[in-house]
């Protein structure tokens, strides 16, 4: 996001037409799009929809994080990937769909799952991160290296026909460890592997991030900060809980965040 703004191209006024319209975003706007990064961790349920809509509308540079290849049980949901790429990497595999979409985008690929080790050295370049993984152990990862490095991020988590999902920009507002104080003991938990998870619950999750993305790079609109949206998708009844900073939080507390 840093650096001299820049004037659009033709073809960039023609493609982005539709964003430039919006008097939220204009012809400066989209191009703070354009030279802006973000980091989707995880290419599954919630990443396949984040990263399409950021491609699409044109966040420059996007990075891809992912260990996994793709399986036959992820199809229903995960929408970057189709049959033909079953057993691919899910790194190279959304390449080729955003290649696709956008060809324009710069994609850093990093096909690894961040741990203790790497995290920092992944989340440090980009401005704003997707935590769109499917596990505890990343979920903490991701917030607890997001807070002390100062990058803002966008939680989601599904499971069955239930989502929830929250922004975090530290420093301004409660984090997730906060709200959800540490991994839950294994076995305490269920996971889409034995629950299962409706795919456009996840979708929508992803459509929602990738919104927070787009008015953070803006610096546009409120975020979903200081709350958690639930939604319950056979009810179709949404919720928001109001978040407060947790003073014990040892990551706020690290991080030097007001208590
Ligand atoms: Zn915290």
């Amino acid at each position: 996001m840093a650096g001299e703004i820049r004037n659009l191209t033709e073809s960039e006024k023609k493609v982005y037409s539709r964003n430039i319209l919006l008097p939220e975003v204009g012809e400066a706007g989209q191009a703070k799009l354009l030279q802006s990064r973000v980091l989707v961790a995880g290419l599954g349920g919630l990443g396949s929809p984040a990263l399409l809509y950021l491609a699409a509308a044109g966040v420059g540079e996007i990075g891809l994080a992912d260990c996994d290849t793709v399986d036959f049980s992820n199809l229903q949901r995960q929408i970057l990937h189709g049959r033909g790429d079953v057993g691919r990497h899910k790194v190279d595999s959304a390449v080729d769909s955003i290649t696709r979409l956008n060809p324009d985008v710069r994609l850093n690929p990093h096909k690894t799952a961040l741990d203790a080790e790497n995290a920092a050295a992944i989340i440090e370049p980009y401005d704003f991160i997707i935590e769109a993984t499917d596990n505890f152990e990343s979920k903490f990862l991701i917030n607890d290296t997001c807070v002390r490095l100062g990058k803002a991020f966008s939680h989601a988590g599904v499971l069955g026909t239930f989502a929830q999902t929250m922004t975090v920009v530290p420093g301004k507002c409660p984090c997730y460890r906060c709200v959800f104080e540490d991994v839950p003991p294994a076995g305490t938990y269920e996971t889409a592997d034995r629950a299962g998870v409706l795919g456009p619950v996840a979708g929508a999750m992803g459509a929602i991030q990738a919104t927070e993305t787009i008015k953070y790079l803006l610096g546009t609109g409120g975020l979903l900060v200081g709350r958690l949206l639930t939604w319950e998708a056979m009810e179709m009844s949404f919720r928001e809980v109001s978040l407060r900073t947790d003073r014990r939080c040892a990551v706020c507390r690290s991080a030097g965040a007001p208590t």
